[in-house]
């Protein structure tokens, strides 16, 4: 099981038969060219094959220009790849800039605003034809300049007219891939990534390999970017991504990865090559399980490699075989490190809650608040309580829709304000930090 269709992406090959591709995200803001330059060089540095920045809108186009020509003057040759969401003038502008550009098929037209929409056969299908038409100006662009489209689905922001004909499920995340599928193949285009993305291991593993089973039966296998979204920080953020890649990778699947985590975008790259390296010494015969238990002995030394295997199994063993259990062995380390490493693995695929789960994303040039020091303050306050859920996200933009399923949430608004959220509802103007944890500590008292 692999994929079969392979392109390089400036002077990256992914897909097919060649090796995992590790990426990562910039969190400057983009206008700011030096800062961008210096933190993308920073990455590179630590692993990085290619390096995505957030474009929101126009008015960072030039910067994008101005950070390309900047790292390739200064010997930086990774593929750039822009984020853009919304806007599909945007898409266009980069497309001739930068290598991939990443696009949400969710919000390229389409918009979410969680609405149930009652759409005949006819109108769905007019739809769809209209994204694609209004898509057409950027496939010629990436013809003309061999740029890559990431496909970038997540499953927090499927459109209105998906989410009201499937649910918000795996199959919706497939069904709105397929469709761009068809759009590029429609207009010729095929240097094609798709990736399907969760907060929730699970529904970024089933969405993903039902993407994947579908693709092979229509014969047309595009390279897959795997990433478990908003993982958070610390052992907490490796462990959930180790669960979903890890065991995706397992199975043959996934051609480049993105571990996310709330800190420093250039700590991802070394404990996603670590990942690869981690699982390219398992097979899925390591899976021993008793009575539902997966059991992991391993005489591994290194702590994150352990990790990245004891996760990786699991997500797998979790997927195939319906586990309640994990038990860790590991000479190397003590009794109360296994069993603390246990309980992650365990809330990280969802098998036993044992404290508050957060979902906080990376933060990306949309950010404009200390996230990684409000996540730091929001998990030593508020980790008590098993089976919650709580969102801690960069921007209002996309925040509230990709913590869609988040019992509270703090969501970064302008300057150093947030907003609270209760669910999906939003509670308060912009505030400062200091007020929105007094307000969710309050909320949390009624409960
Ligand atoms: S939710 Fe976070 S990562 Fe996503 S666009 Fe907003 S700030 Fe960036």
């Amino acid at each position: 099981m692999n994929s079969k269709t392979s392109f390089s992406i400036g002077a990256v090959n992914i897909g097919g038969t060649n090796p995992v591709v590790v990426q990562s995200m910039t969190n400057t803001d983009t206008n700011d060219v030096a800062a961008s330059v210096a933190q993308a060089m920073r990455m590179v540095a630590a692993g990085a094959q290619m390096v995505r920045l957030t474009v929101p809108s126009l008015q960072e186009v030039p910067a994008m220009q101005a950070i390309r020509d900047r790292l390739r003057e200064d010997g930086i040759m990774a593929p750039l790849v822009a984020d853009v969401h919304f806007n599909p003038k945007v898409a266009e502008a980069m497309a001739s800039i930068v290598e991939k550009v990443r696009i949400n098929p969710g919000n390229y037209v389409d918009k979410r605003s969680f609405r149930q929409l009652d759409l005949s056969d006819a109108e769905y299908n007019a739809a769809v034809e209209r994204m694609g038409q209004r898509a057409e100006p950027l496939f010629g662009i990436c013809k003309e300049h061999g740029t890559a489209l990431r496909l970038g689905i997540n499953h927090g922001s499927l459109c209105d007219r998906i989410v009201s004909r499937y649910g918000n499920t795996p199959l919706a995340m497939v069904q709105s891939a397929l469709e761009w599928v068809d759009i590029c193949e429609h207009y010729d285009f095929h240097k094609v990534v798709i990736s399907m993305k969760s907060s929730n291991v699970h529904t970024m593993m089933e969405s993903t390999l039902l993407l994947h089973q579908k693709m092979e039966e229509r014969g047309c296998t595009y390279p897959l970017h795997l990433g478990v979204t908003e993982a958070g920080n610390g052992i907490e953020g490796r462990v959930k991504s180790a669960a979903g890649i890890g065991a995706l990778l397992l199975m043959g699947v996934g051609d480049t990865i993105r571990v996310s985590l709330t800190e420093a975008p250039e700590n991802e790259t070394p404990f996603a090559h670590k990942l690869v390296r981690a699982v390219q010494q398992l097979s899925p015969e390591d899976c021993i399980i008793h009575d539902h238990v997966l059991e992991c002995t391993s005489e591994e030394e290194d702590y994150e490699t352990w990790m990245a295997q004891c996760a990786a199994l699991t997500g797998y063993a979790c997927y195939n075989h319906a586990i309640k259990d994990v038990r860790l062995a590991n000479p190397h380390f003590g009794t109360a490190c296994c069993a603390e490493l246990e309980a992650t693995i365990l809330q990280a695929c969802r098998i036993k809650m044992s404290k508050t789960e957060f979902i906080a994303c990376p933060s990306c040039g949309r950010t404009q608040y200390d996230i990684q020091s409000v996540l730091a303050k929001v998990k030593e306050r508020f980790s008590d309580y098993p089976g919650l859920k709580i969102g801690v996200m960069g921007c209002i933009v996309n925040g509230p829709g990709e913590m869609a399923d988040a019992d509270f949430g703090i969501v970064g608004a302008s300057h150093g304000s947030v907003c609270v959220y209760e669910g999906k509802k939003r509670i308060t103007e912009a505030v400062s930090v200091e007020e929105a944890m007094r307000l969710l500590e309050n909320l949390l008292k009624t409960k």
